[in-house]
């Protein structure tokens, strides 16, 4: 890669990624741009402009003085010039790989109110790709083949404008200077782009992660720790009337009301793992006397010494809760404030001076650590003695009062956090971070007919979708983001128990901060051996983001995007060790490729191993002898509504003590060989290998002891299979004893026709001449991460709607195995290589049936139930076994009926509390005619619009 030629006169500032020539032969322009090496073509522009009360003003007269003048690249770059009105200084700075920061300060000669100041004028045939939220624009981007740029104002407003053929980055001071004062405008960045022609949610992925990193490195991060949050509210209560909200506070811990909850509740949160708490009442709804000032105190010491942070909230332009003011405080019954209704807006220095001292006042008088800003509402605003300009230029006005609002805030404590809720905050990212480090955007809510029964976790799937997206339209990176696992909306057909797993892990897949809430009145519910469960959970996963957070400042993510029905696969990697996260939300399996290479952020990794984290604590086979070769990818069977953890990382060169790989478990040393202790869900086929050091002897013999022991009259067989052995070491299937339970029914027999000729002819007990199919029918593509091997889009009927069934909470247990290894000299048994299960995913194969276009459908499968309860001994709902319905949008559905062995099901639709417009329809399986021990026949009609 080379330089841009140095002219005479034609100093270059940058490194080897990003040049930026500057020429000064007519005035000063930026005249030529070079990224990767190659030069933007057509690419120009003059370094500033400003706007003001005496009209516009640019660099193209007068002195001059550049440093250093010419020559190589240089990192810093000082120009200098003289105006009549005003003199200034221009710095370019390289502050990151390819990343170039400028910086104007000016001194005027006489009064001047500045306007308007842009400190990117580009001139380009092409108008440059820019990105927006409604209120402000984010970054413009020139793109060029591989190869382009990004420019960005370093503050969260800028608007970009084109004007002709130039594109200027501006934005609106509005500010009156004094003859001689020495006045500096925000910076601004101009980045090299690394074009991928990888485009997720309309930008380049070589785009989004150049803003990514700009964002994390332009300004420090704040918090290089997971940052862990809880709040006191219990909005489980929430009844709006009036001008209150809430019903009960029996249940609720604050500053003034139960401090006995508000005790066990602090006790509780650091076991979690969580650091920071926000309680009410804040310093706008508070008294002089209440919260009691002596209690605020003594409580912030108990916190400390629980390893709590606490503090407080405020509502922004609100700056009341109506959830906590209990003394109906208001503007007007606070005159000594001096503040009316009209003066609230925080482009109102007046404003913005009285919110940031009272909230600082309160947080440094308690030594609050934590600040929660509700309710942002930030828009145009007319008004004309706030002493912004009116209409769009004051939301930079707006933006900067609550920017200093934060950073005031900030100030308090090096560990204060300011955690943004709801409100507009999502107009102002991504650079918002930078003062507010923690983003949490919305209470949860579901918008897409995402499938489940289980509202928290639909919830969490709806949070990381937000995130997700929001990272690639707004670059906002995921160490600035917090999932809110909220157990706020408890009404689920199946209970949060066995869902918060998935919702945390799905989360933290992305982004390493996770915030619980309502957790407390959720656990206060569960039996003790459930919350110990709880706990230990949370402490194990909250613990392993503390120790490996370097890994989460970036997520590599490859797969589907969220909503998308492929399995996700994030990563979280350095060099040659990292996290892998495979999730899959939907009611059906997947299959998908790993790769561990550069795409995964696996760099020089060779011959790997890889354990898995979660579900099951083991070492998974990858390869030979259990190994993943250097470069090559492996399969990975993600079962339905699962996150699988791995970890990959170099495999061990030597062996010098036993390894199992493919079952959890130990291998122990027997007078005779080896005892593998192991366990495994019932009917579940695993592949299993032993890697043993190198002796002179061979496995002879693998069989399993009735440990432990088996009643009689249930005996049931662990069939062990496919026994080959290679040196010292041995691979072999074991079936872990019993029936397996079944989950997704993905093989089914489909006929069109309506309900009434369908009954007439005995449908619901056999369809006749029925067409086989596997459901979905668009998830038996291989999923891979080489996108070029994905079929393109066919025509499918409104058969798709149908995705299949899947038995929920089916009977299954554990089952401990022990396998005795005998060894020795001589072994009859198959010599060959150690090798996995073949997982692999199989090509879809269009069935001329799925493009019919007909409503009206009967479809039937068979699935073998190990157990079902009988004699109306059952348990309660919570632990029915169900069976679900996922539909692609169930509001399409006009009617489901259901018969099982011939018998007709109640199907049921549930509707989401959080929004009832959305549904997934499903059926229990306790007290209907479904048999345990039993092949049952499920027939299914359904009719879509
Ligand atoms: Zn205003």
């Amino acid at each position: 890669m080379g330089n841009l030629s140095p002219q005479p006169k034609s100093p270059i500032v940058g490194d080897q990624t990003l040049q930026i020539e500057i020429n000064t032969d007519k005035g000063i322009a930026e005249s030529a741009f070079q990224t990767h090496g190659l030069r933007i073509e057509g690419l120009s522009g003059l370094p500033w402009t400003i706007t003001t009360d005496s009209g516009k003003i640019d660099p193209r007269s007068g002195a001059i003085t550049i440093e250093p003048s010419a020559g190589i690249p240089t990192q810093h770059l000082l120009i200098k010039g003289s105006l009549d009105a005003l003199d200034w200084t221009l710095k370019y700075d390289l502050t990151g790989i390819g990343r170039i920061t400028k910086s104007l300060t000016i001194t005027p000669k006489k009064d001047l109110l500045v306007k308007t100041v842009s400190l990117w004028n580009g001139r380009s045939e092409t108008a440059p790709i820019v990105s927006s939220t409604t209120l402000q624009d984010i970054a413009a981007f020139y793109r060029q083949k591989n190869e382009g740029l990004f420019v960005s104002l370093d503050f969260p407003y800028s608007k970009i404008m084109r004007e002709g053929t130039t594109t200027a980055v501006t934005y609106p001071p509005y500010q009156k200077l004094k003859a001689g004062q020495t006045y500096t405008f925000h910076t601004l960045t101009i980045g090299a782009t690394n074009l991928t022609n990888k485009i997720r949610y309309g930008f380049d992925e070589g785009e989004v992660d150049a803003m990514d990193t700009y964002v994390q490195e332009r300004f420090t991060p704040r918090f290089q720790r997971p940052m862990f949050v809880s709040a006191c509210i219990n909005n489980r209560y929430t009844q709006l009337q009036g001008d209150a909200v809430f019903y009960t506070m029996k249940d609720h811990p604050t500053f003034s009301f139960n401090p006995d909850i508000l005790k066990r509740e602090m006790e509780l949160l650091p076991k979690l793992g969580m650091e920071y708490y926000q309680l009410w009442t804040g310093p706008f709804d508070s008294v002089s006397d209440d919260p009691d000032p002596s209690f605020v105190k003594q409580t912030v010491r108990e916190g400390r010494k629980l390893g709590l942070r606490l503090g407080d909230y405020s509502g922004t332009q609100e700056m009341f809760c109506g959830h906590y003011n209990e003394h109906r405080n208001s503007l007007e019954n606070h005159p000594e404030w001096g503040i009316s209704r009209a003066d609230v807006c925080f482009g109102n220095p007046k404003f913005v001076k009285f919110y940031k001292d009272l909230v600082v006042k309160n947080a440094k008088r308690y030594g609050f650590e934590i600040h929660c800003l509700d309710f942002l509402n930030i828009h145009p605003c007319d008004a004309t003695n706030h002493g912004h300009p009116t209409g769009q230029d004051s939301v930079y006005e707006q933006i900067k009062g609550l920017v200093e609002i934060l950073e005031g805030l900030n100030a308090v404590s090096p560990e204060m956090m300011t955690w943004s809720n709801s409100g507009n905050w999502a107009e102002l990212l991504p650079k918002i971070a930078w003062a507010n480090p923690n983003l949490y955007l919305t209470d949860p809510f579901i918008a897409d007919p995402w499938q489940g029964l289980n509202m928290t976790r639909l919830l969490d799937d709806a949070r990381r979708q937000q995130m997700v997206s929001l990272h690639y339209t707004r670059f906002v990176p995921y160490r600035n983001f917090t999932n809110c696992q909220y157990f706020f909306s408890q009404n689920s057909v199946v209970p949060d128990i066995r869902n918060y797993q998935y919702g945390a892990l799905s989360s933290i897949a992305v982004t390493p901060n996770l915030c619980l809430a309502e957790v407390r009145p959720w656990m206060d519910h569960l039996p003790e051996q459930s919350q110990k469960e709880v706990i230990d959970f949370y402490k194990k996963w909250t613990d392993f983001l503390k120790s490996n957070y370097g890994l989460w400042t970036k997520t590599y993510h490859v797969g589907g995007n969220p909503g998308g029905k492929e399995v996700e696969v994030y990563s979280h990697a350095k060099g040659d060790h990292g996290f892998v996260f495979l999730v899959n939300p939907y009611y059906w399996n997947q299959v998908v490729s790993v790769l561990p290479d550069r795409s995964l952020g696996f760099e020089g990794l060779g011959q790997y191993e890889v354990t898995e984290r979660y579900p099951i604590e083991r070492r998974r086979i990858v390869g030979l002898n259990a190994i993943g070769p250097a470069g090559a990818s492996f399969n990975v069977e993600v079962p339905a509504q699962t996150v699988i953890v791995i970890e990959i990382q170099p495999a061990p060169k030597t062996i010098t003590e036993p390894r199992l790989y493919g079952v959890p478990g130990t291998v122990e040393q027997t007078k005779d060989g080896y005892v593998v202790k192991t366990s495994g869900q019932q009917g579940v086929t695993e592949r299993c290998i032993v890697m043993l050091p190198k002796t002179e002897n061979s496995v002879t013999e693998v069989s399993v002891r009735d440990v432990p022991k088996q009643p009689l009259r249930l005996w049931s067989p662990t069939p062990i299979s496919e026994v080959v052995i290679n040196g010292s070491s041995v691979a072999f299937d074991v079936m872990f004893r019993r029936d397996k339970a079944p989950s997704d029914l993905r093989q089914w027999r489909v006929q069109k026709g309506t309900l009434a000729d369908g009954l007439a002819a005995g449908w619901s007990a056999e369809i006749p001449n029925a067409t086989e199919m596997q459901l979905p029918m668009f998830t038996n593509y291989v999923f891979s991460l080489t996108p070029d091997t994905k079929p393109g889009p066919i025509h499918v009927g409104p058969l798709a709607e149908f995705c299949g069934a899947y038995v929920e909470n089916a009977f299954s247990e554990v089952q401990e195995t022990w396998i005795d290894l005998k060894t020795g000299l001589k072994s009859k048994l198959l010599v060959g290589p150690l090798m996995g299960n073949k997982t692999s995913p199989s090509y879809h194969v269009q069935n001329p049936i799925e493009a019919d276009d007909a409503k009206t459908w009967w479809v039937s499968t068979s699935f073998h139930l190990p157990f079902n309860y009988m004699i109306g001994a059952e348990p309660p709902f919570d632990d029915h076994q169900l069976l679900v319905f996922p539909f692609t949008d169930p509001s399409r559905v006009v009617q489901i009926k259901a018969w099982i062995n011939g018998v007709p099901l109640d199907v049921n639709r549930y509707l989401y509390p959080r929004n009832r417009a959305l549904s997934c329809f499903y059926a229990d399986l306790v007290g209907s005619a479904a048999l345990g021990g039993k092949t049952n026949k499920l027939v299914v009609y359904f009719e879509v619009n």
